[in-house]
C-alpha cells in the first residue's frame, strides 16, 4: 500500500477553567454580608472542523500547537468570569485522526464535520454558589479545572490532486519544483514521507497538490521500479499528466510511444484497482521547449498526439515557458472535480474518556504503594482538580463529596484503615475516615459562621427565596 501520506503530530489543549471567587459582601454598618463570590468561566475548547477549502496539512507542520483561551476568574458581588473562546482548526476533507497509540479515533469526512479534540476546563464555583443551609458562608471556592490536553496525529491520504507520469528525466521533479514556486525546493516540505515528490501549487485562487510517480516505468508491472506502490494514489487524482521529454536521444523513444508505454502499464494495473483510471482526465505536457530540437520534435508529433483528444501544453521548466497556462488549466480541472464530489453529511464526533464499566468510580489496590488504594472515576478525579488543598474548608468539602458518592464506604469495605495511602488523580493523601466504619455522614458542619445567625436583620423573603433557588442549583451541581 502506498506510503504516500501527509502526516503531522499536533497537540491541542483546552483553556483552563477560571477559579471561583471566595468573597463576602460588605456594606456600611453590615460587617458581614452573605458570600458573593462569582463562578469562574469555562475554558474554551479545541475542535477540528472539515473545511473543503483546505487541502493540505501544511499549516499544521508550521503550527503544531493549539490552545484555546482560559476562562476568567469569578469576582466579588456575584460577578461570574467570562468563558474562554473556543478554537476551531480547519482540516481537509478526509483527514484521519489517530491518538498517541496510533489508534484511529476519527475519520473526518464532509464539510463541517467536527471533532471536539480537547475540552476546556470547567470554571470553579464561587462561594456564593457553594453556600447552603449547612454552609452559610463558605470560606473557599472551587478551582477551575485545567483544560484537556491531547496529542493527536493527523493523516491525509491521497493528497495529490494531480499525478505526473513520465519516463525518468522527463522533468517531473522539475515541473513540481517550478510550479510550486512558493517553495522552490520540494525537499523542504516537512512531510515525513518524501517519496514521491510532492508539491503544493497555487494558481489563481486554487491551491492543489501535485505528485510524481517516479517508479512507473515500462516493465513496472513485472516488478521493476516502484510504480505499483503509487498507483492507488493516482487513482484518486483529479487528473493525470503525461510529462514527455522531447529532447531525449535514446533510440526507440518518441513522445507518442512514451505515452503508449506508460498507458499500457496503467492499463495493466487497472484490474487490481477500482477500474476508474481510464476515465481520469489526461493532459500532455511536452517539456524542454527551450531546446530547439525538442521544439522541432513537438511540432512534428503534435498532430498525431491531438488525435488522442487530450489537451497539449508545450512548456519549459528551464525558462518557465507555458507554465502559467498549464497551472490554470490544471486548477480548472481540479476545481471541476472538487465541485463534482458530493459533499458528505457533516457529523459531530466527541472524544470522550471511556466510562469505567458504567460505575461512578472504581477502587483498586495500588500496585506501587504498600497498603494503598487508587480511586478512579471521572467525577472524583475532577473534584480533586477543583480543590484548593491549602484551604481546610475546601478539603473538607471534597471529603463530603467523596463520602456522598460512596467512596468512603467502599474504601472501608476493601479494608482501608485510617492512614491508608489513597490516590485520586494526581493527588495522594492518608485516608481519614469520618466514622470508625468509614461510613461518612457529614464530618462536621462546615462553613457555618455563628455571626451570620446573630445578625440583626433576618433575610428578607426575597433573599430567602433566592438562597433556596441557589441551594437547589448547587445540589444539582454538587452531584454532577
Ligand atoms: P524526472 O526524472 O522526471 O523527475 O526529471 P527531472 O525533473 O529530475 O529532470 C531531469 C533532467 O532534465 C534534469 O537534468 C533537468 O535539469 C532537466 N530538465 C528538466 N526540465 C527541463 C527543461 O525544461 N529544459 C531543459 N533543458 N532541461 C530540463
Ligand atoms: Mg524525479
Amino acid at each position: 500500500m502506498s506510503r504516500f501520506v501527509d502526516r503531522v503530530t499536533i497537540d491541542v489543549t483546552g483553556g483552563d477553567g477560571g477559579h471561583g471567587c471566595a468573597s463576602v459582601h460588605r456594606e456600611k454598618f453590615k460587617p458581614l454580608g452573605g458570600p458573593d463570590g462569582g463562578n469562574g468561566g469555562n475554558g474554551g475548547s479545541v475542535s477540528l472542523v472539515v473545511d473543503r477549502g483546505v487541502h493540505t496539512l501544511l499549516d499544521f507542520h508550521f503550527h503544531p500547537h493549539a490552545r484555546a483561551t482560559n476562562g476568567k476568574q469569578g469576582k466579588g458581588a456575584h460577578r461570574n468570569g467570562a468563558n474562554g473562546e473556543d478554537l476551531e482548526l480547519a482540516v481537509p476533507d478526509g483527514t484521519v485522526v489517530l491518538d498517541e497509540n496510533g489508534e484511529v479515533v476519527a475519520d473526518l469526512v464532509g464539510e463541517g464535520t467536527r471533532l471536539l479534540a480537547a475540552n476546556g476546563g470547567r470554571g470553579g464555583l464561587g462561594n456564593a454558589a457553594l453556600a447552603s443551609k449547612a454552609r452559610k458562608a463558605p470560606g473557599f471556592a472551587l478551582l477551575g479545572e485545567p483544560g484537556e490536553h491531547r496529542e493527536l496525529v493527523l493523516e491525509l491520504k491521497s493528497v495529490a490532486d494531480v499525478g505526473l507520469l513520465g519516463f525518468p528525466s522527463a522533468g517531473k521533479s522539475s515541473l513540481i519544483s517550478v510550479l510550486s514556486a512558493a517553495k522552490p525546493k520540494i525537499a523542504e516540505y516537512p512531510f515525513t514521507t518524501l517519496v514521491p515528490n510532492l508539491g503544493v501549487v497555487t494558481s489563481g485562487d486554487t491551491v492543489f497538490t501535485m505528485a510524481d510517480v517516479p517508479g512507473l516505468i515500462p516493465g513496472a508491472s513485472e516488478g521493476k521500479g516502484l510504480g505499483l506502490d503509487f498507483l492507488r494514489h493516482i487513482e484518486r487524482c483529479a487528473a493525470i499528466v503525461h510529462v514527455v521529454d522531447c529532447a531525449t536521444e535514446e533510440p526507440g523513444r518518441d513522445p507518442s510511444s512514451d505515452i503508449d508505454a506508460l498507458e499500457s502499464e496503467l492499463a495493466r494495473y487497472t484490474p487490481s484497482l477500482s477500474g476508474n483510471l481510464a476515465d481520469k482526465p489526461r493532459i500532455i505536457v511536452l517539456n524542454k521547449m527551450d531546446i530547439p530540437d525538442a521544439r522541432d520534435l513537438a511540432e512534428l508529433v503534435r498532430g498525431d498526439l491531438e488525435g488522442r483528444g487530450w489537451p497539449i501544453f508545450e512548456v519549459s521548466t528551464a525558462n518557465r515557458e507555458g507554465l502559467a497556462k498549464l497551472g490554470y488549466a490544471l486548477a480548472e480541472i481540479v476545481e471541476g472535480q472538487r465541485a463534482a464530489v458530493k459533499p458528505a453529511e457533516p457529523t459531530r464526533i466527541v472524544l470522550r474518556p471511556k466510562a469505567i464499566g458504567g460505575a461512578e468510580f472504581t477502587i483498586e489496590k495500588d500496585p506501587d504503594t504498600e497498603g494503598g488504594f487508587v480511586v478512579r472515576g471521572e467525577r472524583p478525579e475532577r473534584w480533586i482538580k477543583q480543590t484548593d488543598f491549602t484551604n481546610d474548608e475546601a478539603v473538607g468539602y471534597l471529603g463530603d463529596r467523596l463520602a456522598r458518592l460512596g467512596v468512603e464506604e467502599e474504601l472501608a469495605r476493601l479494608g482501608a484503615v485510617p492512614g491508608s495511602p489513597v490516590t485520586i488523580g494526581s493527588v495522594s493523601f492518608d485516608w481519614e475516615p469520618s466514622t470508625p466504619a468509614g461510613v461518612a455522614v457529614a464530618m462536621y458542619s462546615r462553613g457555618s459562621d455563628p455571626r451570620l445567625d446573630e445578625g440583626p436583620d433576618r433575610p428578607s423573603a426575597a433573599e430567602r427565596k433566592q438562597a433556596r433557588r441557589r441551594r437547589r442549583g448547587l445540589e444539582e451541581q454538587e452531584n454532577q
